[in-house]
């Protein structure tokens, strides 16, 4: 930092500390040339915002609450605690955060969602990955849930129904 006395570039921290509930940082200086103190604040940032490309080639910032708002929706009455919703979906955005530096396919959000929610209730993982997909491609999400959880896909193709 620039001391705002002597505008030289020395200085030492000798406090720091959260403010604004967490959302700053007050950090008390000490100018090594002129030995005045100061204070400055920073603000935490959120380091990368995730941006979500949509199907059609758009971009829109990640946002949890319209995950959410997806899975609510492919809950309806079914018993599932709205808690463990939330918490199902700050796994998969931690998940995501870990693994995507920038962008993510909205692909890759669902299949998340989807693969978490096949261990909780088989039935809101259809009507969620029906409604998140195209019903063409249930076969293809089938094969990428299942090579993610190291399974055989649950939903067998029209193809194998006939060929039985
Ligand atoms: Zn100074």
């Amino acid at each position: 930092m620039l001391c705002p006395y002597c505008e030289q570039d020395d200085d030492k921290v000798i406090d720091s500390r959260a403010s604004d509930a967490g959302r700053s940082i007050r950090r008390r200086r000490e100018c090594q040339q002129c030995d005045r103190r100061y204070t400055t604040f920073e603000r935490v940032e959120k380091t990368s915002r995730l941006m979500v490309v949509k199907r059609d080639g758009t971009r829109t910032p990640f946002d949890p609450e319209k995950v959410l708002k997806g899975l609510q929706s492919a809950c309806g009455k079914r018993p599932i605690p709205e808690e463990q919703k939330v918490s199902l979906i700050r796994e998969v955005e931690e998940e995501l955060m870990q693994l995507f530096e920038r962008e993510v396919h909205s692909k890759e959000i669902g299949i998340r969602v989807a693969r978490q929610l096949k261990s909780i209730d088989p039935i809101v993982y259809i009507r969620y990955a029906s409604e998140y997909f195209n019903f063409q491609d249930l076969d293809a999400l089938s094969k990428e849930v299942s090579d993610l959880q190291g399974e055989a896909p649950i939903f067998s193709t029209q193809s194998d129904l006939f060929n039985k």
